[in-house]
């Protein structure tokens, strides 16, 4: 069975997450039919759409005019409408397993043989949802966060007797559709990221219940020491406490009592008023002093929150997931970060905590309590007995070994000497190789360690194939105070004054703080496809890594402030045009344009490409006497050099100069 070619989507279910995926498919430029049980519902939805696309266009974030996004949407009440030219079709009716059966058994009426069939659902079983059809190999699970126009995950899941072809077509059209998408190669309770999800909010409460920690505690440490976008309470609050104790309660788990608690008591969180913090004024709550000013806690609450513990229940998933073969490592922590926002993935961050202190954690704890919630599985048994316990001992989850050629102890970047070129990958695509501050230490890291005399030039580029880097990780500076925020690295101006020419690699996103850096750079090549913006300004804020400045000295006044002031995007061409990257290419060609510049840049003089830098950098901040002075006093130095000596000789003698540096 092939299922090649995707022209035509359904979208089944124009509520939440219906009319978002009609939105997603159609923007990628697929032609979508959009189907509820009533006109008005239909709506709605389209209304939806209409909405949101329209604030895309105002922040510049479309490709083309909104209108012509809509006019790929057709809408209808008529299921065998909607279905009968599609090739794939994407359920998100209410969960519910006895109305899914009803739409997939039509399902198998309507549709060709194959018609690759998904379902959204969140909770109930691909395989029970597949029982439906006589074609279960067709089925799978295309599993949308909310609101999928802004959530870049989506988990592609195998029922137990879907086709690794289905899978994969799944898989690419969610690639087509410019989303990230992870296999969950088994049809868990949960899938990934609800399976790690489950004790982030979970264990908290337990030990709260347990009297072994408050909720401000909590969550200030999870947020302010740890790095996580939200605290557990105040992310049950946002959700409603009722969907987490009745996922629970599905599954057949326990309840820690404090949940138990505010769900009897109707205190379901932000949606009644009431949770673990108070959002309106009024009589507090017994669990919260909260005067309806919601989640308060501070940054200092947190201290002697036994982060660990909750972490280590998370880890303990995650070898639950990879040990049964539900996802690889990878997939986990994609999901983490993009499903849930986690300042890194749950995998990497069992490995550097070691995985021995993990299960020397839930050990403990199980002897203490007597709990099965810190039941070891035994994958993490298995990887601590072979002493593969993480990054310090080499391998964990992860291999640590970054093999030949490579420098090794970088974590969120991989980094080559080849042929004389230092080659940097910034690795973290998962994030659109957001610049976390560990990411940016070991930029910094990188080029004030690396032996120059080893390398003639540098290039930079990010991981995956959607952006350069997309900005700054927010998350991770969440933590930090406003002072620290404004002094966050040096790395910026390590690699600025970096005594080799630096090359930035841009295809894709270049915004943010990912500008800076190629700000940093001496040279910018882009892809025609990439995107220039320096969106600070929506967040309140301004550039802090040298985008400012550095946008006036190489854009000039005009243009750095349209950059900065509206906070849009710019293209490729524009880019080009403004001056902003050194030239802007077809993407097939890109490669070799980079590798003309770098052939340039390793065979020339390395003195003399270092003064020039130095002498040009330093020049551009002094007054032109003093720079005049600066150039002449360089070229002096060089006179006497060997390499010049090469280079004149070369062009006597009609040859290529091999310069030595000395
Ligand atoms: P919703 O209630 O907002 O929308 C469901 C829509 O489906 C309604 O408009 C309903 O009228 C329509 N519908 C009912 N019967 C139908 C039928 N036979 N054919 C077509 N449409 C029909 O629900 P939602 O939040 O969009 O959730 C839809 C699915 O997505 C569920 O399976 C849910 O578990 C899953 N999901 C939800 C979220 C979320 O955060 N809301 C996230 C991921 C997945």
């Amino acid at each position: 069975m092939s299922y090649e070619t995707i022209d035509r989507v359904a979208v089944l279910g124009a509520g939440n997450m219906g009319h978002g995926i009609t939105e997603v498919a159609a923007m990628a430029g697929y032609d979508v039919t959009m189907r509820d049980i009533e006109d008005e519902l239909i709506e709605e939805g389209y209304e939806g759409i209409a909405w949101s696309l329209e604030k895309l266009a105002e922040k510049d974030r479309l490709d083309e005019p909104a209108e012509e996004i809509l006019d790929r949407i057709d809408t209808t009440t008529d299921l065998e409408a909607a279905v009968e030219d599609a090739d794939l079709v994407v359920e998100a009716a209410p969960e519910n397993l006895e109305l899914k059966h009803d739409i997939f058994s039509d399902l198998e009426e309507y549709t060709d043989g194959d018609t690759l069939l998904a379902t959204n659902t969140s909770s109930l079983p691909i395989t029970d949802i597949a029982e439906a059809v006589d074609t279960p190999e067709r089925v799978l699970g295309l599993h949308f966060f909310n609101p999928p126009v802004k959530m870049d995950l989506v988990e592609v899941i195998y029922g137990e007797e879907t086709s690794d072809e289905a899978a994969e077509a799944g898989h690419e059209w969610v690639e087509s559709i410019d989303k990230t998408p992870i296999y969950v190669r088994k049809d868990v309770r949960g899938f990934v990221v609800n399976t790690i999800v489950g004790p982030f909010g979970g264990e908290p409460a337990w030990m709260v219940s347990e009297g072994d920690a408050t909720i401000r505690q909590a969550d200030a440490a999870m947020v302010h020491q740890r790095g996580y976008p939200m605290g557990p309470f105040e992310l049950a609050d946002m959700t409603g406490i009722d969907i987490g104790y009745h996922v629970r309660k599905e599954a057949g788990d326990d309840v820690p009592p404090i949940v138990e608690e505010k769900v009897e008591n109707e205190n379901l969180g932000r949606k009644t008023g009431r949770g673990y913090y108070d959002y309106e004024d009024g009589e507090t709550s017994e669990t919260s002093q909260a005067d309806g000013d919601g989640p308060d806690y501070e940054p200092g609450d947190g201290e002697g929150f036994d982060t660990l513990q909750v972490e280590a229940r998370m880890v303990n998933r995650a070898a639950y997931l990879v040990g049964e073969g539900v996802a690889t490592p990878e997939a986990v922590d994609t999901g983490v970060q993009l499903g849930l926002g986690f300042p890194e993935g749950i995998c990497r961050r069992g490995d550097k905590l070691g995985l021995d202190t993990v299960l020397e954690k839930l050990e403990t704890r199980l002897e203490e309590t007597g709990h099965d919630r810190f039941e070891p599985h035994p994958y993490l048994e298995e990887l601590v007995a072979e002493g593969t316990t993480g990054e310090d001992a080499g391998a964990g989850f992860y291999e640590y070994d970054d093999g030949d050629g490579a420098l090794e102890g970088y974590h969120y970047l991989n980094a080559t000497i080849e042929d004389r070129v230092l080659e940097v990958e910034l690795d973290r695509p998962s994030r659109m190789n957001a610049l976390s501050a560990d990411l940016l230490g070991e930029i910094d890291d990188l080029f004030s360690a690396v032996d120059t005399e080893e390398i003639r030039c540098a290039t930079i580029e990010g991981a995956g194939d959607r952006a350069f880097s997309a900005g700054a990780d927010i998350t991770g500076f969440g933590s930090l105070e406003p002072t620290d925020a404004m002094d966050v690295t040096p790395a910026f101006e390590t690699v600025n004054d970096f005594p080799r020419p630096v090359v930035a690699k841009i295809d894709g996103y270049c915004l943010g703080a990912g500008l800076e850096l190629a700000l940093a750079c001496d040279l910018r090549l882009a892809t025609d496809r990439s995107a220039f913006g320096a969106p600070e300004i929506g967040l309140g804020l301004i550039p802090s890594g040298g985008g400012t400045q550095r946008l006036m000295r190489v854009l000039g006044e005009t243009r750095a402030k349209e950059l900065v002031f509206r906070g849009n995007h710019i293209d490729a061409d524009r880019a080009e045009n403004w001056g902003l990257v050194n030239r802007a290419v077809d993407r097939d060609d890109f490669d070799d344009v980079v590798a003309e510049f770098v052939d340039d840049l390793r065979n020339g003089p390395p003195i003399g490409l270092e003064v020039a830098k130095k002498v040009m950098n330093e020049g551009e901040d002094a007054s032109l006497e003093a720079a005049l002075a600066m150039e002449s006093q360089g070229f002096g130095l060089l006179i006497g050099t060997d390499d010049v000596m090469e280079g004149t000789m070369a062009f006597a003698e009609d040859r290529e100069p091999e310069f030595e540096g000395q």
